[in-house]
């Protein structure tokens, strides 16, 4: 089927500045990102904190202007007059509800502003439609003149759940959506996106740590690092075969480690590295085990493997590290 979201060659630059004199230097939050979802997929984008996840996520949500390329939905490029038009369609779910809804606001004021903001029916049918987006959502009709202090964590994040879908968006951005519940609740809330998605056809992007939550819901899975998708693979290939040394560490870090492997193990000793100053050839050189000399002088470039693509230089047949059967 036709891409319902595409990423095209997207990069977003920051001008930051260290220190009171310092001179403003380039920081680059995304890099080169281009990225092509059909519909009722779910892309699991993963990295560490700062790599710049949810610098993408405000990029698609249109809350921030890509520095060049471009973010296409149904193949209509988002930007200038059609930005309100097209958001309409991508509607965002964040990690704290708390913080995302506004306190001093019923949740039926909550629940239909996206519609009043967007000048979408009357007050009568936007009432109705509420009281239907929260019955989808499993939230009683009571809660309507309740305010999101007097709820739990899981109901508040139901909440936002109702107020991205009221718009009936095709996409949905998940970003770390349940990293703030409770593990009993989480799972709730995961089965009722799930729910969701197969009901409505919805496509989602969703970004997490945590990929007991990403091989749970994903379909393909994105593994981010300093600003670059490294991998990109369907969900089953990435966890029983990951091809990027950073894919398996990210792994690493949740699994126990399989000792049969007889490989050398990825420890993440050194710190993420400073996206102001990015280590030179392959950014993840100073943390890789397999790194050579050719990591640090030349930048990978993505290759395909087995339906997904990757950027190591293990994997390009035009490498001298070239070795065709590496599975980390
Ligand atoms: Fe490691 Fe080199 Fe591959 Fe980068 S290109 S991930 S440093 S082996
Ligand atoms: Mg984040």
């Amino acid at each position: 089927s036709a891409p319902v979201l595409e990423l095209k060659n997207v990069a977003k630059t920051y001008r930051v500045k260290q220190g009171l004199f310092g001179k403003a230097k380039p920081l680059t939050a995304v890099n080169d990102v281009s990225l092509t979802l059909g519909r009722g997929e779910v892309l699991g984008l993963v990295g560490e904190s700062g790599c710049g996840k949810s610098t993408l996520a405000k990029i698609l949500l249109g809350l921030e202007a890509p520095t060049s390329g471009k973010v296409l939905v149904d193949g209509e490029e988002i930007g200038g007059q059609n930005r309100l038009a097209l958001a309409r369609r991508i509607q965002p779910i964040f990690q704290d509800p708390y913080s995302s809804l506004n306190p001093r606001k019923t949740i039926a004021d909550i629940v239909s502003l996206p519609l009043r903001v967007h000048g979408i029916g009357d007050a009568a049918s936007r009432a109705k439609s509420v009281r239907e987006t929260l019955e989808l959502v499993g939230l009683p009709a009571r809660v309507l003149n309740t305010y999101p202090s007097q709820m739990s964590g899981g109901q508040r994040q139901r909440v936002a759940i109702a107020r991205a879908l009221i718009m009936r968006p095709e996409i949905v951005i998940c970003d770390e959506p349940t990293s703030a519940l409770d593990v009993s609740v989480q799972s709730q809330i995961l089965n009722l996106l799930n729910d969701l998605r197969e009901e409505f056809g919805l496509t989602y992007l969703f970004i997490s740590h945590d990929l007991a939550v990403v091989e749970h819901l994903a379909t393909r899975v994105a593994v981010m690092y300093l600003g670059r998708i490294v991998e990109e693979a369907p969900v089953g290939g990435l966890f029983d075969a990951p091809r990027h040394p950073y894919a398996r560490a990210l792994l690493n870090s949740v699994l126990t480690p399989d000792p049969s492997l007889g490989v050398p193990d990825t420890q993440l000793g050194a710190a993420y590295p400073n996206p102001i100053a990015p280590p030179s050839g392959c950014h993840f050189h100073p943390r890789c085990p397999f790194a050579e000399d050719e990591c640090k002088a030349k930048a990978p470039r993505a290759v395909e493997r087995d339906g997904g693509l990757v950027e190591c230089h293990l994997h390009d047949p035009d490498s001298k590290m070239y070795r065709p059967d590496f599975t980390v």
